[in-house]
């Protein structure tokens, strides 16, 4: 008897073949059977042809097992080429993954650093990150996108449309004094008198002329002019103002321009940067120069001003004109003309240094940074002041203006920190910009200066429209001691010692 076997193939295709009777022609195919005496009699063996081409040939004859044969040549080759395709674009996939997964981590450490980079650049300055120098004091910073940030709260003036739109709708719907319009009588206009001295002038909003008067100088500083109507880019729409203390058509306008020497512009805002303002003061009087932050100078140019006329500068950088040095200030603020320019322009103070070394200090507008020392900075670099001038209006929401715009408690903290003998109130009582009514950042003011011991009078000042006012007289002790230098030079101790030590030595020559 036969044992079993079973057919792998198709059984038309094999033939059965016993290995004991007929020996193997080909090992291409066959079916083994287990010689007839082992015991183990269900096991079958089947071999497979070696290749295809080999099962061909035994059946089709060679032309066919070459055709056959260039078949399977295609087929690998196709098969080696695609498994290539599928390596390369496996590999471009897990590049391509790699580095979005690396954008996407630099992204989360920029964010990182920038919000927790003041500290570490104060406790470790020789981090050097570009942001701030080696002594902590934050640079001129441009983000990847070539806008300019603020270094120490990357994130603190940038607000979204939603936020504006809530705003606008809570001022619609409230029922604040942001809409009264003083009277005459609450807010008078004084005629403009520049007569030399150490001195400021308000003529609204942030338009101040210093006056910087040395035994080798003389020189009127205009910052941020704005004398039209309304501070906006349209005709006829935006925030119009109370109060005009030197209309651009007028006699007074004349006056000032004519004895104008510098116009220092803070910021790109249409309540900061008045084209139309510039050109009249263009139109009237030759060669003013101008200082602007990084990236304002285009605009001056394209409206006629010669560019030799036009100094562009970042923070802390310094100019000296006609004697008197001009330093580029930090602030905390932001720049934008359109929807679509948001900090293309740096915003700024600025510092001016008389040859005498008296300075002036105009802040720009500014929010108070809630955890920088950025004013102790500018008042340790640039400071004591003879006179600054500082904002204190359109702070109300504080929910949305505290990061661009300091309220009165924050202009009085600013002066202190600058070590400012007198400040003049700026930016407050022109035009209606924020929640706040004209008169309450004069009221606020009050207060704050109370709490933080700041003189109302002789201190923080506000003046009426055109209105100016000396710098303070500095005080001086019986002895003819500047007091601010006798208070910082000594110790009590020291003074104690001095006396101890003179009364001995009286002792000696009276014995
Ligand atoms: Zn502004």
């Amino acid at each position: 008897m036969l044992p079993k076997f079973s057919y792998v193939l198709r059984p038309s295709l094999l033939r059965t073949v016993n290995p004991l009777k007929e020996p193997l022609k080909s090992p291409s195919l066959s079916v083994l059977l287990p010689p007839p005496s082992t015991s183990i009699i269900k096991r079958s063996y089947v071999t497979f042809p070696s290749s295809f081409s080999q099962f061909f040939s035994t059946f089709l004859g060679s032309s066919s097992a070459l055709r056959v044969r260039n078949i399977k040549v295609k087929f690998f080759q196709r098969l080696r080429t695609s498994r290539e395709r599928l390596r390369t674009s496996r590999t471009r996939f897990s590049t391509s993954l790699k580095s979005t997964r690396t954008r996407l981590r630099r992204l989360k450490y920029s964010k990182t650093i920038s919000l927790n980079l003041p500290e570490t650049a104060l406790l470790n300055p020789s981090l050097g990150s570009g942001w701030f120098d080696l002594t902590g004091a934050p640079l001129t910073t441009l983000s990847l996108t070539n806008r300019y940030l603020t270094p120490w709260e990357s994130e603190a003036t940038k607000k979204t449309l939603f936020e504006f739109i809530k705003w606008q709708f809570e001022r619609y719907v409230s029922t604040s004094d942001s809409m009264l319009i003083p009277s005459d009588n609450d807010l008078p206009l004084k005629k403009i008198e520049l007569i030399g001295g150490k001195r400021v002038t308000w003529l609204g909003h942030s338009s101040c002329i210093f006056t910087l008067s040395s035994s080798s100088n003389d020189m009127n500083i205009l910052t941020d002019p704005h004398f039209t109507s309304r501070a906006s880019p349209i005709n006829g729409l935006g925030p119009k103002r109370y109060r005009n203390a030197c209309p651009i058509d007028s006699n007074n306008f004349m006056e000032v321009v004519e004895n104008l020497d510098v116009v220092v512009i803070s910021h790109d805002h249409y309540d900061h940067l008045d084209v139309p303002t510039i050109k009249a003061i263009e139109k009237e009087k030759e060669g003013v120069q101008y200082f602007v932050p990084k990236g304002c100078k285009r605009i001056l140019v394209g409206e006629g001003v010669e560019g030799r006329r036009v100094k562009e500068m970042g923070w802390w950088e310094e100019e000296v004109y006609k004697g008197v040095k001009f330093t580029c200030t930090p602030a905390q603020h932001w720049g934008s003309r359109t929807p679509w320019d948001r900090n293309k322009r740096l915003w700024c103070g600025w510092v001016m240094t008389s040859p005498d070394a008296s300075s002036y200090y105009y802040s720009g507008d500014t929010g108070l940074p809630t955890r920088f020392p950025l004013f102790e900075m500018i008042g340790d670099r640039l400071g004591p002041f003879e006179i600054a001038a500082i904002p204190i209006g359109a702070y109300k929401p504080r929910w949305f203006m505290s990061s661009q715009h300091c309220d009165p408690a924050g202009a009085v903290a600013i002066h202190k920190a600058v070590r400012s003998r007198r400040t003049v109130a700026v930016h407050w009582g022109t035009f209606p910009l924020a929640d706040e009514g004209w008169d309450e950042p004069r009221k606020d003011l009050d207060m704050a200066c109370k709490d933080a011991g700041v003189c109302r009078e002789t201190e923080f000042v506000t003046l009426d429209h055109g209105e100016g006012i000396d710098a303070k007289e500095e005080e001086f002790d019986e002895e003819g001691l500047d007091v601010y230098d006798f208070v910082s030079d000594f110790d009590e101790e020291d003074l104690e010692e001095e006396e101890f030590e003179e009364e001995e030595e009286e002792m000696h020559h009276n014995n």
